[in-house]
């Protein structure tokens, strides 16, 4: 017989501490690189040639390292950059590179974003909003919610009077399997505040950010 036990919890602080210890993964390296193992197997090769020995240990720690962003908090990243300050004009950082993984398929989205904000007494150092960008790009992703959750996350910290963020990516899922060409790309936006209000504010960052992409 198995009995099920229901914990209580006191407050919203311990279940959302619970939350994040079910979150942690609950399987061993070892068993992550026997996966790798096996997928190599099941594409025809000998996982224990030469060249393939150290594979699942080096596909293991490269795909950690591609979603590290999951275990990076906006609280640790940001340490407590965010300033007072009265400056109202937009602040915008374009051509922030991404390297993100799609999750349909753990291949690599590159590109570029650019993020504007406009302050409402509160700004944030510039070098934080790439590392923002970068936290969620981390992760396994689809484009159009890494772009959300940029611009939300600046609207959350600093409550400015609007955030845009647009987001123009390769999608290597596509471009090397041949539903695209190589060098198409794709835009994702998300704006917020004055950005979806004012088409005059939006239009500016347009301006802004308007180029060629030169990447593939
Ligand atoms: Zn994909």
């Amino acid at each position: 017989m198995t009995l099920s036990f229901r914990p209580e919890f006191n407050s919203a602080e311990q279940l959302i501490a619970s939350q994040s210890t079910q979150q942690k993964p609950q399987v061993t390296e070892a068993e992550m690189m026997q996966a790798v193992r096996t997928l190599l197997l099941g594409l025809g090769e000998d996982p224990d040639r030469e060249g393939l020995k150290d594979t699942p240990k080096r596909v293991m720690k490269a795909l950690q390292f591609l979603t590290k962003g999951y275990h990076e908090s906006l609280d640790e990243l940001l340490n407590g950059a965010v300033f007072t300050e009265s400056a109202d004009e937009m602040v915008l950082v374009r051509d922030i590179d991404i390297f993100s993984s799609c999750e349909h398929h753990i291949l690599p989205i590159i590109g570029r974003a650019h993020v504007a904000y406009i302050p409402n007494g509160k700004v944030i150092g510039l070098s934080k909003i790439a590392r923002i960008c970068e936290m969620y790009a981390r992760r396994l992703q689809v484009q159009e919610r890494l772009t959300l959750q940029i611009a939300d996350a600046l609207q959350g910290l600093l409550k400015p009077q609007g955030v845009a963020v647009v987001v123009e990516a390769s999608h290597m899922c596509m471009v090397m399997r041949g539903v695209q060409k190589p060098g198409s790309w794709t835009v994702t936006s998300a704006m917020r505040g004055v950005f979806a209000d004012d088409s005059r504010t939006r239009e500016e960052f347009m301006n802004l950010i308007r180029h060629t992409p030169q990447f593939h």
